[in-house]
This record gives structure tokens, sequence and C-alpha cells, in this order.
């Protein structure tokens, strides 16, 4: 991975946030943007170059098409489409997994190698139906995961404490969605442990608890009632994942990963998990010690994300 180029299959507002994100911080030297619209592809390229005057770096941005996968470190495909009128859950499911299935046969005959990171949702079972279709090892097959669920849920906890989200240590775990939970046990403030936080401060008691997991939860619908989509986050997450990936940081994040069975869970899934990532992939899934409880928590989620799975694959 000599160059730092990216592709992005998808150019709606996850894509494009995250692009303009990428740019903003200078955080590769190339960018390709491929829509199945190329004309919209094509004027956000446009748009994009012109604020190059202003970025940090020297960078090479442009709307291509899957040949240009071939030498790219990484594709992030945030493509998909939305539910229709009469349509099921998991009709819509069906239909992006097919979506899925498509882009990564296109990207597979360009020849490309690198790592794809889906942020397209339901995020854990189409990262699952792109490794099974790219035939790619899973460390170099990943989802956004719990990434951004984890920001919010360090944000809240800022708020509560008035401590720099940045020296809040949390995770929240399993599914990008409604059974995903909060890992309290191994949560700390730069280096204090969250359960002598709360005995030591009075702006936070172990009720706030749940009032803070319900938000991190709720975030997206809270979001999306209000302005129809989520997308500056999840941009700002996909280019950190990024920056671990290019610098070769050995960066642990909570990204949706395979369980090989690291976790006494389901295995044969893609779940957020917190994982050690480099300019090879996933190097390792970081086991945490979680309380009896998150064990039941994860437990349930990757069951549920088993069930989805095995419903999307028969349908497919
Ligand atoms: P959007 O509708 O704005 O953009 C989707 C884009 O995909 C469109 O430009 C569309 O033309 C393109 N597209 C559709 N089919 C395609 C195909 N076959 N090939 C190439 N491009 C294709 O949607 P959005 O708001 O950008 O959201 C995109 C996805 O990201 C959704 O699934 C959304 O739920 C998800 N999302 C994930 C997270 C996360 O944390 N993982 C957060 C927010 C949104």
């Amino acid at each position: 991975m000599e160059r730092s180029k990216v592709v992005i299959v998808g150019t709606g507002f996850v894509g494009m946030s995250y692009a303009y994100a990428l740019v903003n911080q200078g955080a590769v030297e190339e960018i390709v943007l491929i829509d199945i619209d190329p004309l919209k592809a094509e004027g956000e390229a446009m748009d994009l170059n012109h604020g190059l005057a202003f970025a940090p770096r020297k960078m090479s941005i442009k709307s291509g098409t899957y040949q240009d996968t071939k030498d790219a470190g990484l594709v992030v495909i945030t493509a998909g489409v939305s539910q229709k009128d009469g349509e099921t859950r998991l009709d819509l499911l069906a239909r992006n997994a097919k979506i899925m299935k498509t882009i990564v046969k296109d990207i597979m005959a360009s020849g490309f190698s690198g790592i794809i990171l889906v942020a397209t949702n339901p995020v854990d079972l189409l990262t699952y139906v792109v490794w099974k279709e790219s035939g790619l090892p899973s460390h170099r097959v990943i989802g956004s995961g719990t990434s951004l669920d984890s920001a919010r849920l360090r944000y809240e906890i800022s708020r509560y404490i008035e401590i720099d989200v940045r020296n809040i240590h949390a995770y929240i775990l399993g599914e990008h969605g409604d059974s995903e939970f909060v890992c309290w046990s191994n949560a700390n403030v730069g280096g204090k442990p969250f359960k002598d936080v709360i005995e030591s401060m009075h702006q936070i008691t172990f009720d706030d608890l749940e009032d803070i997991a319900y938000k991190v939860k709720h975030a997206a619908y809270d979001i999306i009632l209000r302005k129809k989509a989520t997308y500056y986050g999840i941009g700002m997450a996909l280019v950190r994942i990024t920056s671990a990936i290019f610098n070769n940081e050995n960066r642990i994040l909570p990204i949706s990963v395979y369980n090989e069975g690291i976790y006494p869970c389901e295995s044969d899934i893609y779940i957020g998990l917190p994982a050690v990532l480099n300019r090879d992939g996933v190097h390792h899934i970081v086991k945490l010690n979680l309380s009896e409880k998150e064990k039941d928590q994860l437990n349930h989620s990757a069951s549920l994300l088993r069930k989805n799975l095995d419903s999307i694959l028969k349908m497919s």
C-alpha cells in the first residue's frame, strides 16, 4: 500500500460527508468517487476539487469506474437504497444485499486486493455479505460497526462530567442497531475506572447511566426525526478508520469484525467489537473482560444478527 488511495462507492450524504472530511483533514493522497449515477459522482468531484486550494495537502480527486479500484488501498462502500412504500425491512435488507453483491463483483473483477470498509446499513449484516462475496480474508473486510455509536457515547459522557471527549474511553459493542449495549465495565476517564468517576463526581450518578445509554441508542432516530438522515458523525468516524489503516497505526477502534469465536457468542457473524487496525486490516480483536450482564447482552445481539443473516442468506 504505497499510495493512500481511497475509492468511495456511493456519493450520497454519507459518502460525501466522508469525502469532505478526508479532504479537510488531508487524510489521503487520492480519492475516486463512484455512484450508480455517474453525473452525481462527477459533480461531487468537481465541487470538492474547488476546495483543494484550502486543503492541508496536495490531493487528487476524481470520479471514476470500478477499474479505479484495482490499485486502491481501501474501498469504502456507502451506497444504498432506502425503503420503498410497502416494502418490509427484510425486503429492503435483501435489496441492499443484492446491491452489495453487484458492487463487490465489480470491485473484485478489477484485481483489487486492498481493504473494504462498509458503512451501508444494516452494516454488520452487509459487511458479512461483502466478505463472502469478495473472497477476501476476513481481516481485510470490515464495517464501521459501533465506531459512531461509541463516539456518541463518549460525547454524552463528556457532557455530563465536563471532561474533554478525547479523555473518555468507552465502547458501545454488539450490533450497530437496537441490540447494541454500553460496555460500562471497561469504560474509563483518563485511566480512572468509570465506577470511581461516578463515586467521586457530583455531576453524574449511577442512575444517569441508563439515560446516557438511551440517548446514544436513540441518537440516529432523534437526528432523522429532525433532518431525515445522519452523515457528519459517520463521515468523521470513517476518516478515523481510514487513517488507522493508511498510517499503519495499530489503533484500537470498535468496528464490525468477523467473530471467529474470540468472544463466547455466536460466531461466523460480523459484529461490533474493539479491534487493532493497521495497513493490513484487522490485526486482532481485543478481548475484554465483560461483566455477566454484558456477556448476556453480547450473546443476545449476536443471536439477533445470526437470525437476520440467515434470513437474508436464504432470500438471496
Ligand atoms: P443516500 O441515499 O444519500 O446515498 C446513497 C447513494 O448510493 C446514492 O448517491 C445512490 O445513487 C448510490 N447508489 C445506490 N445504488 C448504488 C449502486 N448499485 N452502486 C453505486 N451507488 C449506488 O444515503 P446516505 O444517507 O448517504 O446513506 C447511505 C447508507 O449509509 C445508508 O445505508 C445509511 O443507513 C448508512 N448509514 C450508516 C451509518 C453507520 O454508522 N454505519 C450512519 C449513517 C448512515
